[in-house]
């Protein structure tokens, strides 16, 4: 069967290979079936090796995208009565004050502009100037900007201050190098359709098993995404609580695979040479990055729009959404900016052919002459 390759250059889903799409084709299954438990007990002692967790970590797996990973981690690990100290310079910081807020989590948000890099003493005065905070929360990748933002400086104040450290790496993790041991951090969430490559709908979060364990003893505020009770049930039984999205966890088995074949190092290589081919090939066509540089995460980078009155983003992504591109608005109040993606399997052949069509599509529009 022949697959139309798109080449998808928003924030997530990203493009994924032929073989992952294919090995979602498979003869139905009880999922409570010891073949299925196989296949999940692979998939979650990888996802803790690709974070650079050992024996004292484990990964839960939940259904839902990668919003559900971060509400479970963070409805089911602030004790009751303690606050979380949460860092905001984007939608995402934003989403997860938004999910304390749901749980009416004592909450004490540190609140940045959208392209303003995070000031580690201003978050260590809120440390010192409020006892009750007890966890951490940030975003590692700001998918808003492209900000990679000071993981390893804020999970250097955990240990220093003894919080739980609570990590969005939902478009981060695999794309980028990094250990969860290394940087303190105490619970990690992430999703199967961001640099993992896999399909939509698997959500994990990568804990600590002891800091996850002193969790027994709390109320749960969801009875759905409660990272604890899925823990125990899931080591007792080896199957999930609830009905996992079967499918999609062949497909992020497969993708798991293939991210050991490519192996990180090259994972994290060709996307860096992905983001090179795209800044080049932009800055020729006049456009204006977001970020100095040294911010940005080489995952996703964040454009102004041109300087001409002829410019339309929405026909712009038309025309090179019909050559099978598909490009994304920004999301920053105030600023006329898009963003593109460079993960998922995509290479710099099909960068220079985007900025090619893009030209193509910019003369068109007559914003190039
Ligand atoms: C994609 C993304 C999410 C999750 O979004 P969903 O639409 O729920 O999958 C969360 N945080 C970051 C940083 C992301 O990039």
């Amino acid at each position: 069967m022949e697959i139309k390759r798109n080449i998808l250059l928003n924030p997530g889903p990203a493009t994924t290979t032929d073989s992952v799409k294919m090995s979602q084709v498979v003869s139905d299954i009880c999922p409570r079936e010891k073949e299925f438990g196989d296949v999940m007990e692979y998939i979650s002692s990888s996802l803790t090796k690709i974070a650079g967790g050992d024996e004292r970590y484990t990964t839960v797996l939940l259904a839902g995208s990668g919003t559900a990973a971060m509400d479970a981690m963070i409805n089911s690990v602030v004790p009751d009565k303690k606050k979380i100290l949460i860092i905001n310079n984007g939608a995402y910081g934003d989403r997860m004050a938004k999910i304390a807020k749901a749980y009416s989590i004592g909450l004490v948000e540190i609140k940045y502009d959208w392209c303003v890099f995070p000031k580690i003493s201003d978050i260590e005065q809120a440390l010192k100037q409020d006892p009750e905070i007890d966890c951490i929360g940030m975003v590692h990748h700001e998918t808003t900007t492209g900000m990679l933002n000071p993981v390893p400086e804020i999970g250097c104040l955990c240990k220093k201050y003894g919080k739980t450290f609570l990590v969005d790496s939902i478009s981060s993790f695999a794309g980028i190098p990094f250990s969860i041991q290394e940087y303190n951090i105490d619970f990690m969430a992430s999703t199967s359709n961001k640099c993992i490559q896999g399909m939509a709908g698997c959500a994990f979060v990568i804990c600590k098993t002891e800091s996850l364990l002193k969790t027994k003893s709390y109320k749960p505020r969801s009875f759905y995404l409660n990272l604890y009770s899925q823990y125990e049930y899931f080591s007792k039984s080896r199957q999930m609580q609830f009905t996992p999205p079967v499918q999609i966890l062949y497909a992020l088995k497969k993708a798991i695979e293939e991210f050991w074949q490519e192996g990180a190092q090259n994972r994290h290589k060709r996307y860096l040479e992905n983001w090179k081919t795209l800044i080049l090939g932009m800055a020729r066509l006049g456009f204006k990055k977001l970020l100095p540089d040294e911010q940005e995460s080489h995952i996703l980078t964040t454009f102004h729009y041109p300087d001409s009155t002829y410019f339309d983003f929405d026909r712009m992504h038309d025309l090179v959404y019909k050559e099978g591109f598909t490009i994304y608005p920004g999301k920053i109040g105030g600023k006329d900016t898009f963003r593109l993606a460079n993960m998922g399997d995509i290479n710099c052949q099909d960068i220079e052919a985007f900025c090619h069509v893009l030209e193509n599509v910019l003369k068109e529009m007559r914003v190039l002459p």
